[in-house]
């Protein structure tokens, strides 16, 4: 993955260097092998990119981190305050070893935690490089500074739902019977640029019965009278939080009889979900609020995932709103309320907001209203 972000604006020297000093304390004597992506973010202020050579942000149990870099792409971490975090470059060469100097930096460890999302191929040249430790995942530990988001980060997500809520404002200019889901999903990718992303990074449009599949993408169906489209998009704005926000939308009267009753219960099952987040409850409990509504009125087989994904440098991250995580909400958490009805073959619904876990309750980065839209 190459896949290089707008390197601006990031975080203050004081900030990386505070979550530096916090990774290496969450991780209790274990190194941490950081690879490219957003954890390399959320600590460097840049994201990187690496493909075959490795690319890796080395934090040992003592002494200084390191950001082993291939010597030809270290120029692009020039904006990287590196001597100000006290993180030393170590270059290397195609004829050199790059996880002997990994390696070399952690010492004799029992224990070092890799990136989730690091590839195979470094992962296990570095289990080579040291026979002796276990690998585990970095995720958990790095989860635990990212999941709690500061006013900077409060203020960014803030940004991307105002932005994202301008570009709903305007699904009535494209949606209309006749062009495909494609043709309105190009309009609303350009929009999404337009209202202030860096990018566009998804465009769900799932008109008829694409609307009743979650992850359906865009497709050359032709829009008709008569359908429901639900509308799934979302980007990061510049510096890199995301916005995510779903409305269903009707092009005329719905062909279905059945659509404004089950609507009803959609709408009343995300607002159930909204109205529990708190601090001090469960991240299953709102998994559960929404979920009953949508149970008890016969609808619960239809609503085939869970209820919501946190957000932030990435678009899906901890906390997972969903049953079984008895993860304990916390004021900075913020995380989607995206409940979903699917008729399979005919039509589907969802209404997503990203909400935040406040001192004394909820705040929702969306505001578009919740209702059937017909355009
Ligand atoms: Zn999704
Ligand atoms: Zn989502
Ligand atoms: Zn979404």
């Amino acid at each position: 993955m190459s896949r290089r972000s707008l390197q601006h604006p990031a975080p203050d020297s004081a900030v990386l260097r505070a979550r530096l000093e916090r990774a290496r304390e969450a991780a209790g004597g274990t190194g941490l092998v950081i690879a490219p992506g957003s954890d390399l973010r959320y600590l460097l202020g840049q994201a990187g990119g690496s493909l075959e050579r490795l690319t890796t942000l080395v934090i040992p149990a003592d002494g200084p981190p390191a950001l082993v870099v291939p010597k030809l792409e270290a120029p692009g971490y020039a904006e990287v305050p590196l001597a100000e975090l006290g993180v030393e470059m170590i270059t290397w060469v195609d004829s050199e070893n790059p996880y002997a100097a990994v390696a070399d930096r952690l010492g004799d460890l029992e224990r070092v935690a890799v990136s989730d999302f690091t590839p195979a191929l470094h992962v296990l040249a570095l289990r080579d490089a040291l026979p002796r430790a276990r690998q585990v995942l970095a995720g958990p530990i790095i989860r635990e500074l990212r999941m709690r988001k500061d006013k900077a980060e409060i203020d960014a997500l803030r940004l991307a739902g105002a932005a994202i809520d301008r570009v709903h404002a305007r699904v009535g200019e494209w949606l209309r019977p006749g062009r495909t889901e494609a043709e309105v999903g190009a309009d609303i990718a350009a929009a999404i640029v337009e209202e202030g992303h860096a990018t566009a990074d998804f465009v769900i449009v799932g008109s008829g019965p694409n609307a009743a599949s979650p992850h359906h993408d865009v497709s050359d169906r032709v829009i008709e009278s008569g359908d429901l489209v639900v509308v799934d998009i979302g980007g990061p704005v510049p510096a890199g939080y995301f916005s995510d926000s779903t409305r269903t939308y009707a092009v005329g009267e719905p062909r279905d009889a059945d659509v404004a009753a089950t609507y009803a219960v959609l709408q009343e099952a995300q607002r159930a979900a909204v109205e529990a987040v708190r601090q001090g409850v469960t991240a299953e409990s709102i998994d559960a609020a929404a979920r009953e509504v949508i149970v008890a009125a016969g609808f619960g087989d239809l609503f085939i995932h869970r209820t919501g994904h946190g957000i932030g440098l990435d678009v899906h991250e901890d906390p997972y709103i969903v049953g079984g995580n008895e993860l304990i909400l916390q004021p900075g958490m913020t995380f989607s309320v995206e409940p979903g009805i699917y008729q399979p073959g005919r039509w589907g619904a969802r209404i997503e907001d990203i909400v935040a876990v406040t001192e004394d309750g909820v705040e929702s980065f969306n505001q578009r209203p919740h209702e059937l839209t017909i355009v």
